[in-house]
């Protein structure tokens, strides 16, 4: 999957890219990141990209022209999908980033300033996506949110797919607790049942455990589950438990 990062701040993504699992993915080809200065799709000689609001008011606004000039350039004929990162768009969640894990290409535009001409977002832009309900000064830290969640969708990227499976939200749950050595660290046990070696115990008791944090944490993530006869007796457990304790 290749995706192409639309910028006026191409320096700010010179490590982020380059750890972990997604410079081991760029490395394996599974993944191609290309980002582009929007001063390159300019034509004037002071390589313009903003310009001041029609209407009056402060501040300033990204410029139709270079980020169309630029999305042309770039768009692939076939499975190419154009996002503006946008405080204002659809919030991303892990069904969104799995949906544009789908796309052969994702070309995101980074605004900056008072944000972009309307008329990029009416006839250019296939998708508007926000990263949370705060506004951050440019799209660029956006953009890198949406290439990692994105990422870990794609085939080959995160080493062991089974993982993705488990993580927070991708099976509509947050994830279980994790331990790993010591046994003990000042006095604190990893859960005696982890070394039982009964993989179907463990399984229940992941389970349960990631029904008890959802439960807990985020209670409209149950709502929106169909859930297993094994989860809702784990539920009724749960509740029972709590009631007693
Ligand atoms: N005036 C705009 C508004 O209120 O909708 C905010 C502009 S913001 C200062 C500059 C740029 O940062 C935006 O064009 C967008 O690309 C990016 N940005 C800011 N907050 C964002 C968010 N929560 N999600 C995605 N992009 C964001």
């Amino acid at each position: 999957m290749r995706f192409d990062i639309i910028t006026i701040f191409p320096g700010m993504f010179a490590s982020l890219f380059s750890a972990g699992v997604v410079k081991k993915a760029l490395e394996k080809g599974v993944l191609e990141i290309k980002v582009h200065d929007l001063r390159d799709y300019t034509t004037d000689k002071h390589r313009q990209v903003d310009d001041r609001p029609y209407g009056g008011l402060e501040g300033m606004v990204l410029k139709p022209e270079p980020i169309f000039r630029a999305v042309e350039a770039l768009k692939e004929p076939q499975g190419s999908v154009t996002c503006l990162l946008t405080p204002q768009g659809e919030r991303l969640d892990s069904r969104l980033a799995e949906e544009l894990a789908h796309s052969r290409q994702l070309i995101l535009i980074c605004g900056r300033y008072e944000g972009v001409d309307e008329r990029v977002i009416d006839h250019l832009v296939d998708r508007e996506i926000s990263i949370g309900d705060y506004v951050l000064t440019g799209g660029e830290l956006a953009a890198a949110v949406v290439v990692e969640a994105v990422s870990r969708f794609v085939p080959g990227v995160v080493g062991k797919e089974e993982s993705v499976r488990h993580d927070s939200f991708t099976a509509g749950l947050l994830d279980f607790p994790q331990y790993t050595r010591p046994r003990e660290f000042r006095g604190y046990r990893v859960p005696a049942v982890l070394f039982s070696g009964d993989h179907q115990k463990i399984a229940r008791w992941r389970l349960k455990k990631a029904l008890e944090k959802t439960l807990a944490r985020r209670p409209d993530l149950l709502k929106s589950r169909q859930l297993s006869s094994e989860e809702e007796e784990l539920l009724e457990e749960i509740k029972r438990e709590r009631k007693d304790s």
